[in-house]
């Protein structure tokens, strides 16, 4: 029987690659509902190939257009934040949750409440709401599935062993476009340098943050969540090549590691296929022709993101909601020409300091908290 899926963010890069391995295995696959901002015209051309059900814009200024694009078919339109909740609410095997950034919480956990499947991508969903939403994995009996190249790895790494055994779990960080550039050089990186990524091909918003080292720092605060063993036994090593995708060392000493293509349509698969497996098209890894794999320590002088990242996870309460949300309103100011690269985390550091939000206990505690700092963000952009 065919499996049932909906996809948070359809229009985006984890919703085109998601989509990829759905085009393949076209009839193991009922598509449910699949979901944008305000891209309608390329919202309802997906709805249109994969014979969705539903269809939901975001911005509802967009409505008309999505359902002119769709007139003719039987494909429902609906605009909204209430209707993408409602979206990710409808039973599906699994639901993919590629929203980019605290905009795709409120859908997130209207999945998680129904009990379903969830594979996130949406990092910053979990960085915000933390123990909000890992609470309700818990009490909903649903399914968390990471997406994450790195946290999917570490999930790999983990199957058939004990959390108690772990000694440590390292990510590794590509080290973005940025990597040997001096402070001078990223002071005056523009947006163009900062989204060509040397190796994944993502949304803008990620891009940046895979420049600033704050990907890997919202990252940390992730795995803290999926994978609780500490904050002692998480470390961020640096591996340009992006082969190695994560690790664990167990008690033993003993170190699993997953490598793959850096292609997201490994870790997807992975996802959608659990706890089996599917193909994908990718190439086979030829680590021959790789040649050389190679580790570094961050530099937290130039990249002091992860530092930010690490303090808030510490600090607790509303830090990390705080620290993701001056950052989705620098990164946005930055794409935008109107702050420095360097400002973005200068912006994060100094909403921190300014505000000490409380700890959230619910889904509208963790949108208040996001709304404050945001408020308190755009205010620093003002000194940036
Ligand atoms: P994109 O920017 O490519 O796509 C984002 C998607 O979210 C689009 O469908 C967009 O719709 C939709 N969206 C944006 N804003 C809103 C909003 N306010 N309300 C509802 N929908 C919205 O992002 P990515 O695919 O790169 O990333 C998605 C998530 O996955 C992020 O959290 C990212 O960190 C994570 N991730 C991404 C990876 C990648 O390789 N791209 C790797 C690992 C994690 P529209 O097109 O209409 O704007």
């Amino acid at each position: 029987m065919a499996r049932s899926i909906s996809i948070l963010g359809a229009s985006g890069s984890v919703g085109a690659s998601t989509l990829d391995l759905i085009r393949r295995e076209r009839n193991k696959w009922r598509v449910e509902g699949l979901t944008a901002n305000g891209n309608a015209k390329e919202l309802a051309k997906l709805a249109r190939e994969f014979g969705a059900r539903l269809a939901v814009v975001a911005d509802e200024t967009k409505l008309p257009e999505l359902r002119d694009e769709l007139a003719g078919t039987d494909t429902l339109c609906a605009a909204g934040r209430a209707a993408l909740c409602e979206a990710a609410a409808r039973p599906v095997d699994i639901t993919v949750a590629a929203i980019v950034g605290c905009a795709g919480l409120a859908p997130v956990m209207a999945a998680i409440e129904r009990g379903g499947t969830v594979a996130l991508a949406n990092k910053e969903a979990l960085v915000s709401a933390g123990d909000v939403m890992t609470a309700a994995v818990a009490q909903h009996g649903a399914t968390l599935l990471p997406v994450d190249s790195e946290h999917n790895a570490i999930f790999q790494c983990l199957q058939g062993n004990r959390v108690e055994d772990v000694a440590r779990i390292t990510l590794t960080a590509s080290g973005g476009p940025f990597r040997t550039w001096s402070y001078e050089q990223l002071a005056a990186a523009t947006p163009a340098q900062a989204v060509a990524h040397p190796n994944w091909d993502m949304g803008a918003k990620i891009s940046v943050d895979s420049a600033t080292m704050m990907n890997k720092g919202l990252e940390y605060i992730e795995a803290h969540h999926l994978f609780p063993v500490g904050l002692d036994r998480l470390r961020i090593i640096i591996h340009p090549q992006s082969v190695v995708h994560s690790m664990v060392e167990y008690c033993d000493h003993s170190t699993l590691a997953q490598l793959g293509p850096s292609d997201m349509r490994v870790p997807i698969a992975s996802c959608l296929a659990w706890p089996q497996r599917m193909d994908t098209p990718m190439a086979p890894l030829d680590l021959a022709a790789i040649e050389e794999l190679t580790f570094y320590a961050p530099d937290e002088q130039r990249f002091p993101a992860t530092r930010l990242a690490r303090e808030a996870i510490e600090a607790g309460a509303g830090a990390p909601a705080t620290l993701n949300a001056a950052n989705e309103v620098a990164v946005s100011a930055f794409l935008s020409g109107q702050i420095a690269f360097t400002s973005i985390v200068a912006v994060v550091e100094s909403t921190l300091s300014r505000y000490s939000a409380p700890a959230p206990a619910s889904l509208d505690d963790v949108l208040g908290v996001d709304q404050e700092a945001r408020a308190l963000a755009n205010e620093m952009l003002e000194h940036a």
